[in-house]
């Protein structure tokens, strides 16, 4: 049975939400199907291309009684696999356009997945001191994407401001980077719900994953050896949620999850939990400058080795903030990247 949301029935949109394979996903993830205007449906998010994926998004359709031929549009939140993987052959059975912020296409059209940017990603992780244990596990994610998804061939662009037209609403597409570089959510002002997809969760915080779209700038010294990424997860995140927070929003409808009210609590406790955690890397920097991946362990002593892409990502994100604040700087040892208290 498909769960009801009286919220969301008024504007005409159903919640289906189909199981993701990753616990650090937080539950199933949630495709939005939308009244279109004069007829058919629009998709907020399009699941997941695994077979029991793709299983729970027909039944869920069966029992709307409605078929994905009917699909009109397709709108992707951001990309990652749980959200885009389904689009494709969303796409090849209805005809419908894909879009999504031009900032998130190279994950949805494939692109950043070819030999190249891999490589260079990898070469950015050994600046941060990962063992080679993770760079070939970065290359064995790589490898098994289609397990999850299929890529888009054409993209279309998902302008910040535009006002997206349904049957019964209209929203505005609102960019939220950080989780993602393209992250956006649907903003409805009238009836004050916002489509928040991974920018705002109730049950886990999004994870600032390390991500080179954008590619690298000089650093602030302006040491040519110093280069960094234009994409600093954590401070973008940290910044779309006080814009998030400002917004009169009675209801979140999130993209994992049931929907849920209260976001400014939410964002409150998410802020303090990330300012201590930032306290913590700043304590543990006392001794002496160390590279991310020697912090990461620190922070974290109960992680599992799978989960070092995860640590190293949240590590780096507050080592961010905190060299945004002018707390910390980083500095180039041998080829590695150290970071330091001022
Ligand atoms: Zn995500
Ligand atoms: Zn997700």
């Amino acid at each position: 049975m498909l769960p009801t949301v009286p919220g969301l029935e008024r504007l005409g949109v159903k919640r289906v939400p189909v199981p993701v394979p990753f616990i650090e996903a937080g539950g199933p993830a949630n495709v939005y199907v939308i009244e279109e205007d004069g007829g058919g449906l629009a998709l907020f998010d399009a699941g997941i291309g695994t077979a029991d994926g793709e299983a729970a998004l027909l039944a869920g359709f069966r029992e709307l009684g409605r078929d994905l031929k009917e699909v009109r549009r397709i709108f992707v939140s951001h990309g990652h696999i749980d959200h885009y993987g389904y689009a494709r052959a969303t796409q090849e059975l209805s005809g419908a356009p894909v879009f999504a912020h031009p900032r998130d296409h190279d994950k949805i059209t494939w692109r950043n997945l070819r030999d190249e940017p891999v490589e260079r990603y990898v070469q950015y992780l050994v600046r941060l001191g990962a063992p080679a244990e993770l760079q070939s596990r970065i290359r064995e994610m790589v490898a098994r994407t289609d397990r999850y998804a299929r890529p888009v061939e054409n993209v279309e662009p998902l302008t910040p401001g535009t006002t997206l037209k349904f049957a019964r609403f209209q929203a505005e597409v609102v960019h939220m980077p950080g989780h993602t570089p393209g992250l956006v959510c649907l903003w409805d002002q009238e009836h004050k719900v916002l489509f928040s997809d991974d920018h705002l969760l109730e049950a886990v915080s999004p994870n600032p994953l390390i991500d080179l779209e954008g590619g690298l700038e000089a650093g602030l010294d302006g040491d040519p050896g110093s280069e960094r990424p234009r994409h600093r997860a954590l401070v973008e995140y940290l910044r779309s949620c006080a814009k998030v927070r400002e917004l009169p929003i009675e209801l979140v409808a999130p993209g994992h999850g049931a929907p849920f009210s209260g976001h400014v609590p939410l964002i409150d406790r998410l802020t303090s939990f990330y300012t201590r955690r930032q306290e913590k890397v700043l304590g543990l920097l006392a001794e002496g400058a160390l590279t991310a991946a020697k912090l990461a362990p620190l922070v974290f002593p109960r992680a599992r080795p799978h989960q070092l892409f995860l640590i190293l990502s949240e590590v780096l994100g507050n080592l961010e903030v905190l060299e945004d604040q002018g707390r910390i700087v980083r500095r180039v040892r041998e080829g590695v990247w150290v970071f330091e208290k001022v």
